[in-house]
């Protein structure tokens, strides 16, 4: 399913959708179940550490094996890639959707390479989402600790309209990773920009918003909402409850049951909260 048609009728009707950063086989297979338990469409998204970890065609593969048989709408969606070669394997090996990462150049030449961003997967069949502010936090070795520039809104209404890009990634005061303190958001932000140009926004750095904030933000366009930290922390954090409960148990079947079980449950109560159950098709 393409990243476009999940995200077209999320933000027509208001609701969020989960982009879950899937790290192996176990992880895709619970954020794919848990989508299916409760009837909502799922975006599935590698890191390009991901990717160069597994291999885009293994991953690409499992991604296949696993989605194509699922009963609800599945994508998956390339996160931050500042490496124009990585775009370019994974638009060739399938991916539906990449976000060409240029925060790191000027506006001016993130504005041109993210044009040939668009035009090379519109000959895949693929979508794009833009960025020109770094979302503060590393993820996956991508990003930085800095508090990044923000642009004025004419600069990024002036990119969305030269670009064409088919979602946007603003910032608005989120950061990747676990928060130390409240983070103080710009929800008008968002509201602005869809009223200049109305497509979906992209909601990144969610782990540790408010259930509020996230409801404020879907209702004001944020179509897509990317959960990486959640996972990382619900998949690690159960295998180490495991394996503390565990000491002398050699069994990694009943770990790995462990470990899917707390992912599907993190992965539910996101689709829960962001509205999008029994919106598949
Ligand atoms: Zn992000």
């Amino acid at each position: 399913m393409s990243l476009k048609e999940i995200l077209d009728r999320a933000f027509a009707e208001r609701y969020g959708v989960a982009a879950f950063n899937v790290v192996n086989d176990l992880t895709l297979e619970a954020v794919v179940a848990a989508a299916e338990e409760v009837r909502s469409p799922l975006i599935v998204q590698t890191s390009v550490k991901t990717v160069k970890s597994m291999g885009a065609r293994v991953l690409y593969d499992l991604f296949r094996d696993i989605a194509e048989p699922a009963a609800v709408p599945v994508t998956l969606h390339l996160d931050h890639c500042p490496e124009r070669e990585v775009v370019t394997t994974c638009l060739q090996t399938g991916w539906n959707s990449v976000l060409f990462d240029g925060s790191a150049l000027s506006v001016a030449e993130n504005t041109r390479q993210t044009i040939e961003v668009v035009d090379e997967a519109r000959r895949h069949g693929a979508h794009v989402e833009g960025e020109i502010e770094g979302v503060r936090g590393v993820e996956d070795d991508v990003g930085s600790d800095e508090e990044g520039q923000v642009y004025p809104l004419e600069e990024a209404v002036a990119f969305l309209e030269a670009t064409n890009v088919d979602c946007f990634a603003p910032a608005i005061g989120t950061a990747h990773g676990v928060y130390s303190a409240e983070p103080e958001l710009n929800p008008q932000r968002v509201t602005d920009l869809v009223a200049r140009k109305p497509i979906p926004m992209v909601l990144h750095g969610g782990t540790g918003l408010s259930e509020a904030a996230f409801r404020d933000l879907i209702a004001r366009g944020c179509a897509k909402v990317n959960i990486s930290t959640a996972l990382k922390v619900t998949y690690l954090d159960s295998t180490r409850a495991f394996l503390d409960a565990n000491p002398t148990k050699y069994d990694p079947p009943s770990l790995f049951r462990e470990q899917r079980a707390a992912v599907k449950g993190m992965a539910e109560r996101h689709l829960t909260l962001f509205g999008s159950t029994d919106k598949a098709w």
